[in-house]
Formats: C-alpha cells, structure tokens, sequence
C-alpha cells in the first residue's frame, strides 16, 4: 500500500506521552529488572522506529517483536546492539537471517531445537544461535507445557552449547487483566514448577506482558515485555485501574473536504440506509474503512467545531460522511481519536463501537495513514521541532 503523504488526514503520535509512559513504568521495576519494549505491529501502529527509539531512550534495554521481519528492520534502523526478541516462531529456513542479524528467537519444540543445531552445523554458521525458551503454563499458544519435554530441552541445550545459547525463558499470561486472580495463580504455579527444572537460569526471565506488570507482583522474574501500556492504553480495557498515568499516545485527525445541504427525500451513503427527512447539513470526511476506519463506526461521534456529530451512512472505503448541526467550513479539523478544546475521544470509545478492544483498532491503522511525531520536548531529552514520516 502507498504510504499516504499529500492527504489531509494523519496519524499524530505524542512521543513525550510514549516517553513518560515507559519511563514512569521502569521507575516501578525493581533494580534488576529490564524493560524489553514491544514494537511488534509497527509498535502497534504508532511506527516501530521511532518507538523503539523513544524506548530506549527513556530506558528500555531490548525490543520484542512478532516476526522475523520486524527485528530486521530494527537492526537496519540502527538498533544494532539491543536484544531483540522475535516472540512468534521462525521457520528454520530463516536461521542464517537470524544469526547474521543477532536476534533472539523464541523456541517451543524439541524438534525445531534439533533441526536448527544440525542447519547450524551444515551451514557452518558462524554465531550461536539465540534462544528463548516458551513455557505453556495455560495460554494454549506455544510453548513446552510439561517438565519433561522442558528437561529434556535444557539437556539438548546443554550437549549443543557450541551452537545454541539459552538465552531466556517466558511465559504469557492468559487473564493478567482481570480482576479474578484464579487462572493467572493456576498459570503462575505451573511457571514455577517449570521454572524448577532449571539448575542455572538463563539471563533473562520474563513473565510479564503490561497487564502482569501493572497488576501482578511476579517473583523470580527479571524482564518485562511492555507493550499496550507504553502507548496509554490501558490492557484491561475499562475493567482494571492502572496504578500509573497512562498517557494516550495516538491520535487521527482530518479534516472537512466538503460540506453541503441536502434536502428532504434524498439518502447517504452506499444503500442508501441514512434517509434525509428534513433539510441537513451534511459533511465529507476523507478517510474510510481502507485506512483503518471500521465500516462500524457508523453512527460513532467525531468532534468537528468542538461538537459532537454522527458519522451518517455506510462507512466507504475512502470516504465517510457526518451530520453537522449547522453550516460548516471545509478544512474545518475532524477529530477521530483525541482531543479538540475541552472534548476528548479515546480508542476504547472506538474499539467499544466497533465492539473490540483498543488493541485493534490502534494496528488497523493502515500505512495509508501518515505518521506525524509530536516530537519529544527537551526537558525528555528531545529538540522540540516536529518531525514526519
Ligand atoms: C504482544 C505480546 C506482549 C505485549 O503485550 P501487551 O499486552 O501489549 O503488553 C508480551 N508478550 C507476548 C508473548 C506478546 O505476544
């Protein structure tokens, strides 16, 4: 898809409130404790790059990303010495990318264990390859679920450690955002009874997504895989209270391309369903369901003018169309997501519309969508102009 550029609508990402969201979570860690920040999704959808960037600068020390692809692209932006870890599973064709490019890649077999010792043996390959070990303790994903194929795993590591470093080991949390504790405690004390077929632990331990991190007091744990939160979103939705500040990062604003009175007996939109039964003001707006704007967000309110005004008709692909309590200009700025004057519109209002979760919304944003960085203020180590992509 063309990266929108020349367009009228944009993706605004506030990098003080990424910044101060990360930075105010490592400040809750204890001291031996690192934050890997997870960029996965193109750092859902906020741009993996200059996240990862702003991370790092406001103290993560690795990166966790969802395939091979997206470390890649880390190390050639220049990220050349972080961990970075690839949490889905890599296909062994990969295995000489992922040894030229130093990445970490999470392991969940035996077998896969033993085809790249031998591919790593073939090729010669010259660095070891980097592992993290998946535990299963009750998501039902990936991952060893039982002490036996975990020992027999750690033996295998250990008779191949010339070719293999173990480098960590993880587990995810299935209900780390709920208020009921019972599963996570049944996922927890699988985690530890896992956890005892270790003789020595690997240097990194992770148990944490943002929701553990938030809610949880985990031990024996030594990195955290933070990502939902470090955007403002809160995991849980509205069900849990964060015990930080999370600051929304992510805002879309447009504008009015068009603005005109339609009288009694006409319709809107594709199949006609929003009927005009008195004369109306009705406004254009040039973003649709190809740019991430869900055709459910019919009947959603956006702020133009500092009103409230319903999106009318059927979503297109391109295009959508609001009612206007009164004669508007075009260019007048459309607010999707975020602030206008006093009024605010969160993800979590769009995602309940739509009838998901922020998550969703936030990476169905789509490249047609330019990114414009509210640039970090200086007092956070920024230079304050403002920079795009
Ligand atoms: C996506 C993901 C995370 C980050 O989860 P958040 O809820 O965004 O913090 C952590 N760990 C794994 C394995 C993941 O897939």
């Amino acid at each position: 898809m063309v990266i929108g550029r020349n367009r009228n609508a944009q993706l605004i990402i506030n990098e003080d409130a990424i910044y101060s969201n990360v930075n105010a979570e490592i400040q809750r860690l204890d001291q031996q404790t690192e934050m890997f920040m997870v960029v996965k999704a193109n750092a859902y959808g906020h741009g993996a790059v200059q996240v990862a960037r702003l991370a790092k600068l406001a103290g993560a020390t690795g990166f966790c990303v969802a395939i091979l692809d997206e470390a890649i692209q880390l190390r050639e932006a220049g990220f050349v010495d972080e961990p970075i870890l690839v949490l889905g599973l890599t296909d062994i064709e990969d295995l000489p990318l992922i040894v030229k490019y130093n990445i970490d890649v999470t392991v969940s077999s035996v077998s896969w264990l033993k085809q790249a010792n031998r591919v790593f043996e073939d090729l010669k390959l010259k660095n070891k390859i980097k592992i993290f070990l998946a535990l299963d303790t009750g998501m039902g994903r990936i991952g060893l679920q039982s002490s036996a194929e975990v020992t027999e795993f750690l033996d295998f590591v250990n008779q191949n450690a010339n070719n293999l470093i173990l480098d960590g080991v993880f587990t995810h949390f299935a209900t780390a955002d709920e208020h009921n504790h019972d599963y996570f405690d049944f996922q927890y004390q699988n985690f530890k009874n896992l956890m005892q077929c270790f003789k020595t632990k690997p240097r990194y331990v992770s148990v944490a997504n943002s929701a553990t991190s938030l809610w949880h007091q985990v031990t024996g744990a030594n990195m955290i895989r933070y990502g939902v939160a470090a955007y403002g979103l809160n995991p849980s939705g509205q069900e849990l209270i964060a015990p930080i500040k999370l600051n929304p990062a992510m805002s879309l604003t447009t504008e009015l391309v068009y603005v005109k009175k339609v009288n009694p007996g006409r319709s809107i939109g594709y199949g006609a369903t929003y009927s005009i039964d008195k004369a109306q003001w009705i406004g254009t707006v040039p973003v649709g369901y190809a740019d991430g704007i869900w055709r459910s967000m019919q009947g959603f309110k956006v702020l133009i003018d500092g009103q409230l005004c319903p999106i009318v008709g059927r979503v297109c692909m391109d295009q959508f169309m609001v009612r206007l309590p009164y004669e508007m200009q075009p260019g007048a700025e459309v607010v999707i997501v975020g602030k206008q004057g006093t009024q605010t519109i969160t993800l979590q209002q769009v995602a309940d519309q739509c009838h998901t979760i922020h998550y969703e919304i936030a990476c169905g944003f789509t490249e047609r969508l330019p990114r414009v960085y509210k640039t970090l203020s200086k007092s956070n180590g920024g230079n304050n102009h403002e920079m795009s992509l």
